[in-house]
Order: structure tokens, then sequence, then C-alpha cells
């Protein structure tokens, strides 16, 4: 029997590959060796294999073995199959990342990919067999060290951060809107950008919602930087507008703020003062159960929409009630979630559920915003299907004002290229 063996090749190769370790966990020995040579022949430098998910648990387990980082991985092996090797790696929370490789029907290999996803496994994607190096090669970029993404996490839970030192923080105007850039699809113009909350904390640098946000909603505290965000957005706006860049500017409302039905003319005032044309702001909500007095929020709505601002409503499709809300609140725009956005071309229901929302938004003559268009494969498909308005990291990750408007000027370029991720703002 296969008892499992590693590969040394000590080579230089100026690429990142030669820093990771690898595992192929493959049954069919043929398989397994030509996806090892594959490897070597990329550039990696250490590949080990086993030939059943029991066999490669015991090699992760094995002391010498921990620094793996990535494992390829068939789903039909005898012994531990795929599945059963996955929830193992869940369970022990080994910190590897993976790729799932099978000749099994689409369908199936995405339902694990999902599987995956829910063990908290950090899944690289999927290959249909045979494999090749150029497949191998797409996935393997993908790696983040899990180091990173561990320190960041730690970061984020232990929101080192006091209600009293967010309020501080508010107070002192210290949060600044970050702007990522909407495209329309088929031109490839930017018609406007997302303004995204961003603490700059004079100790802890730039630090981003989760780690203020939650805070200030569930303390009924949200409406302080709901009218910093947009004092600041809609001065912004008022500013592209005079440098000749006709783009709306889009802002997050918290759901909790439209409880009051003063909201619509506070954010009139801000807006007027700011000397900004409502008709460029749009306001983005999260359609929720949380929606604790209906009839004061859709006052509101409806007042605000009089005044000429856009709606949109925000993570369509994850919400509560995605239909009966369409039909009562007066939007102009749907803003369809990002997960249903990555990995729209490679996935035929999410296709089908992004293209059914494209056409029925069609027909109530709303706008369509795809968030978390994360590559090109995605934005094609996004443009095939007849999306308006594109945004997200393949585009550009949200900047400051100042990289902001360096982005609009470089876009305003004559004769540079469809969007792709050479912009600036992209990092
Ligand atoms: P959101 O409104 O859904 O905003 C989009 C989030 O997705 C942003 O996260 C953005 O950085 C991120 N994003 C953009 N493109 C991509 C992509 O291609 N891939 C992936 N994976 N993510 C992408 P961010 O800035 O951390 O904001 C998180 C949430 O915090 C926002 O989600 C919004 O709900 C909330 N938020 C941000 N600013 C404000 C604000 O001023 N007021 C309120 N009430 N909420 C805000
Ligand atoms: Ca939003
Ligand atoms: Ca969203």
């Amino acid at each position: 029997m296969h008892r499992g063996n590693i590969k040394y090749k000590v080579r230089y190769m100026p690429d990142t590959l030669n820093e990771l370790n690898f595992m192929v966990v493959e049954d069919d020995d043929f398989q397994r060796k030509v996806v090892t040579e594959m490897l070597l022949s990329l550039g990696a430098t250490m590949v080990c294999d086993a030939s059943n998910g029991r066999q490669a648990l015991d090699i992760l387990r094995r002391e010498k073995h921990k620094q793996i980082d990535i494992v390829i991985c068939d789903l039909n092996m005898p012994e531990m199959d795929g599945m059963e090797f996955l929830r193992h790696l869940g369970e022990e929370r080994q910190h590897v990342s993976i790729i799932i490789t099978s000749s099994l029907d689409k369908k199936l290999i995405d339902s694990v990919g999902k599987m995956a996803d829910m063990h908290d496994i950090h899944l690289l994607g999927k290959i249909e067999k045979p494999v090749t190096p150029s497949t191998l090669k797409v996935l393997i970029s993908q790696y983040r060290s899990p180091e990173n993404k561990r320190r960041q996490q730690i970061i984020a839970q232990t929101s080192p951060f006091t209600l009293y030192e967010i309020l501080d923080g508010v107070r002192a105007k210290q949060i600044e809107p970050f702007y990522q850039p909407k495209l329309n699809i088929a031109s490839g113009a930017v018609v406007g950008a997302e303004a995204l909350a961003r603490w700059i904390h004079p100790q802890h640098g730039v630090i981003t919602p989760d780690a203020f946000i939650p805070q200030l909603e569930q303390s009924g505290n949200i409406d302080g930087l709901t009218f910093l965000m947009l004092e600041k957005a809609a001065s912004a706006c008022r500013m592209f507008h005079n440098k000749g860049f006709q783009i709306s500017i889009s802002v997050n409302l918290s759901l909790v703020s439209l409880d009051d039905t003063n909201l619509a003319d506070r954010i009139m005032k801000v807006v007027k003062a700011a000397e900004a044309d409502p008709e460029h702001i749009i306001l983005e909500i999260t359609e929720s159960a949380a929606m604790t007095n209906v009839a004061h929020s859709l006052e509101n709505l409806a007042r605000l929409r009089m005044y000429g601002f856009g709606l949109s409503i925000d993570d369509y499709g994850t919400g509560y009630a995605s239909m009966q809300q369409l039909t009562r609140i007066p939007f102009s725009e749907l803003k369809i979630d990002r997960s249903f956005v990555k990995d729209v071309s490679d996935n035929e229901a999410l296709r089908v559920v992004v293209e059914q929302s494209i056409q029925m938004a069609r027909k109530l003559g709303v706008k369509t915003v795809a968030e978390g268009v994360e590559n090109r494969q995605d934005w094609d498909v996004l443009k095939e299907i007849g999306c308006d308005t594109g945004q997200g990291f393949f585009i550009a990750k949200p900047m400051n004002l100042e990289s902001f408007l360096d982005f609009l000027l470089w876009a305003s370029m004559p004769g540079k290229d469809a969007p792709g991720p050479e912009q600036p703002g992209v990092s």
C-alpha cells in the first residue's frame, strides 16, 4: 500500500510557490504523481502526498509536518473520503488551505465547497479533473497566510475600543468616508462611489467599521456617525461635481435611524448645507426584520424619495422578506448581495438568481448594482446578463478622498483599457 511520501526539490524560483508546503491527497497513483510533478515544475519545493484522508490526517498531525500550507484533495477515495477529511480538518482546526479536485458532477463539487466553508476551512477553489498547471497556479495565487488572517481576526474579535472611546472618536470627527468606485458595467465609466466609514485612529491607524458600527447601533448612538458621514460625503460630492465629475455618492443608513420621523428633514438639511444635490446622493438601506416601526420608516423613505434622494436596497437577497420589501419601499436601486455575485461565473444556480433579480429590477424600473465583484470572469458574466453597475475589489478597494480623486482622474483619461486590477487604488 502507498504509505505517503515527501518529495523535496531544492532550486531557486522567483516565485512564492517555493515558500509554500503542499500535500496531495489522491487515491489514484498515476494522478497523484502527475499533480505532485506539476507542483514541483511550477516551483514548489516541498510536496508530500497521501492516498486517502486518514493517511493525510496522520501526516498533518505528526509534529514535523504541521507546516503544510495547501492541501490538494480528491473527493472520492477509499477508507476516508474527501468530505470526511474536510470535516476532521474543521474539527481539529487545522490551518491549511484546500483545493478540491474531482471528476464528480460540478454541482456536487460546489456543495462540498459550501460544506468546507461552513467548517471554516479556507477553500482556495475547486478543479474539475483533469488538473492543469494553469488552473492550479491560479488557485495557489489566491493563497493568503493564515497567520495574517488569524492576527486580523484576533484584532477584530477583541475590538479594543469601549463605547466611550468610539463616541469620542465620532465627536472628534475622526471617522472618514473611504470611497469605493461604482462602474457602469457596459461602458466602464465611473458612475459613483459608496462612502464606507473608516476610523482614522490617532494611535491605531485605519479601523474598519466592524470594530465600531455594531457598538454604535446597539447602544442607540449611530446617528452621530451617520450625520458625520453624510456631511463629509455630501461636501465631497459637491467637490467632485465642481471638478467636473458627474457622479453620485452612496451613504449607508442604519435601519434604526428610520424610526425618527424627522430623519428625512435632518438629512436634507445637511445635504443642502454642503450645497450638494439630493439627486446625487443615494441612501443604502439593508432590508431587515428589525424595522421596528414600519410606518415611521416608510414615511421617512417616501419623503427622502420625494426630495430626490436615491434609495437603494442593500444586501439584496440575504435579508428578511425581500419581496415584501420591494413592494413597500419606493426604492430606485437594487444592490445584489456579494454572496450571490462572488463566483457567479462558475455556479449555474447563482447565475439564475442574479439573472432573475436583474430582470425583476428592470421590470420595476430600478437600477441593479452587483457588489463584491472580485474577478474578471464574474464581471464578464454580469455584463452578459445586463447588470447596470458593478462594485468590488476587481475595480478597486475603498480608498481615501485623495486616492479616489486620483482614481477619478485616471478613469477619465482617454484611451485607457477596460476595467481591471491595474488601476490605482488596488492593493
Ligand atoms: P456594505 O454596505 O455591504 O459594504 C460593502 C462592504 O463590502 C465593505 O466593507 C466593502 O469594503 C466590502 N467589499 C467591497 N468590495 C468587495 C469585494 O470585492 N469583496 C469583498 N469580500 N468585500 C468587498 P466595509 O467597508 O468593511 O463595511 C462593512 C459594512 O459596514 C458595510 O457593508 C455596512 O453595512 C457597514 N458600514 C460601513 N460604513 C457605514 C456607515 O457609514 N454607516 C452605517 N450605518 N454602516 C456602515
Ligand atoms: Ca452598503
Ligand atoms: Ca452591501
